[in-house]
């Protein structure tokens, strides 16, 4: 906690942590004589770097630019870049933390990182996000590679990002390799990965409802965020026949009580996505309201899904939630409700999917994408989303399996953590002291 005592974010992803793992591993003394957690809260090491770029009016304006490398006991590094005017140290330790417990669910061999920056990519035209990306990979470069650390996408990095990252990567080391995940489709990208966190958070629902003799059809929904991961979970609850009422983004949010059908959500796609605008544009192009600054969370719904960023729901939002009805909230952003949030959904016993375990499609997806660089081939759309789906159910089983308690409740949280905890210890135990 001393060594840590500036990075709020971290001591909280660790304590939500520790408080499942810390009782397991008194029962399984072999975890703590090897002190594995107190180990796996030590990121193997972080890269910190200045990234200077001159903007359209030709000044120079500096960033600063991280690497967290956390974990790679099971497998390279992998983990997503933030690019955010947030983005501290300490965010990017929770994020990695994390990573590596959430990859080890998935049954890939990835190993656990992240990093990023406080760019803010907001109001930048595409020369000068380009000219960023240049100068943040021509440091990077030399940390990463395909079977060191393999990036992705998250806040604020999408196909754009992607693209100019791994276009400066290729012409600095003159070599054509797996050294990004989210690439796009002609340039070694795998299908399904856009769609993989979004897709897959909705199919850890249907999961959780499943084993409970309920279905997704006819369900009414919230989400929050209107970027990569809100988008798709929109699109796959539309399939499946749920009603999605909001959206949102930092300036606030969309009720549309008709729901959001898929000519909307095409509106949302290009508006965001494309010409990089708000969300409010969705409430006067639609004719619904839009509330500033604030979240969906007092709207009435069977399920929610906070998509956007961390600490997005506390403990007054739960209780609202529960209130107005809702049985159900996955987390397709990292971290989103506070720890005191978490309490009154476990309390309330409703089915509550953290993140670690709900939004893992995203990195699984990235994990076949990896696989097919390496094969030098691209499986087919279908078999991409049949591996998400069976990667999804195993997560689930394992978060069963860890976290049902005596009267019968999955505790999400305790199994994904466990689940998560126990495939990497295995591995550091086996390694040696390193
Ligand atoms: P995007 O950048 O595509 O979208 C982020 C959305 O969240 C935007 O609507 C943005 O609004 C909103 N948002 C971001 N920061 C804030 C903030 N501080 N306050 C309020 N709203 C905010 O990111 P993604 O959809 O990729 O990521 C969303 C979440 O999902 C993150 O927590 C990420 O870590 C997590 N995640 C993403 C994965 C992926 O594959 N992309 C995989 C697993 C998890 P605005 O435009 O106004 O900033």
């Amino acid at each position: 906690k001393v060594r840590n005592a500036h990075e709020p974010e971290f001591l909280q992803a660790v304590y939500e942590v520790a408080e499942s793992v810390v009782p397991f591993s008194e029962k399984n003394p072999k975890y703590k004589i090897n002190k594995i957690l107190e180990r796996m809260t030590e990121p193997e090491r972080v890269i910190i770097f200045r990234v200077p770029w001159l903007n359209d009016k030709g000044g120079v304006e500096i960033n600063r630019g991280f690497r967290v490398q956390m974990n790679s006991a099971i497998g390279p590094y992998k983990g997503g870049l933030r690019f955010h005017p947030s983005v501290t140290l300490s965010v990017l330790k929770f994020l990695a933390f994390e990573q590596v417990l959430k990859n080890s669910l998935t049954g890939l061999p990835m190993g656990g990182g992240k990093g990023g920056s406080d760019f803010d990519p907001k109001g930048k035209s595409d020369a000068e996000v380009m000219k960023f990306c240049q100068s943040f990979m021509t440091e990077l470069y030399r940390h990463v590679g395909a079977d060191v650390d393999v990036p992705a996408g998250d806040i604020g990095v999408g196909a754009r990002e992607i693209g100019f990252l791994f276009g400066q990567y290729k012409r600095i080391k003159g070599e054509f390799t797996g050294v990004l995940t989210g690439k796009g489709n002609e340039w070694g990208g795998s299908l399904i990965r856009p769609e993989a966190t979004g897709y897959g958070v909705v199919y850890f629902v249907q999961e959780m409802l499943k084993a409970r003799g309920d279905v997704l059809k006819g369900k009414t929904v919230v989400v929050s965020g209107s970027g990569n991961v809100a988008q798709y979970t929109v699109e796959k609850c539309i399939e499946e026949g749920a009603k999605v009422v909001t959206l949102s983004d930092s300036e606030g949010f969309i009720y549309d009580p008709e729901g959001i059908d898929t000519a909307k959500l095409r509106f949302v796609m290009e508006l965001k996505n494309t010409q990089r605008g708000r969300i409010k544009e969705y409430a006067e192009k639609f004719g619904c309201e839009f509330f500033p600054g604030q979240k969906p969370w007092g709207i009435k719904c069977d399920i929610a899904f906070p998509n956007a960023t961390q600490n997005e729901l506390d403990d007054t939002d739960a209780r609202v939630l529960i209130d107005n009805g809702c049985i159900c909230v996955a987390e397709g952003a990292n971290m989103p409700s506070t720890p005191e949030a978490i309490q009154v959904f476990e309390q309330a016993k409703i089915l509550y999917a953290p993140g670690k375990a709900a939004n893992a499609g995203g990195v699984a997806v990235s994990g076949l994408e990896m696989s097919q660089n390496s094969l030098r081939y691209s499986w087919g759309r279908e078999k991409i989303d049949d591996k998400l789906k069976s990667i999804i159910q195993q997560i689930h089983e394992s978060c069963v399996k860890y976290g049902t308690e005596e009267d019968g409740y999955v505790n999400y949280e305790k199994g994904a953590n466990i689940a998560g905890f126990v495939k990497v210890a295995d591995a550091m135990i086996a390694q040696g002291i390193v």
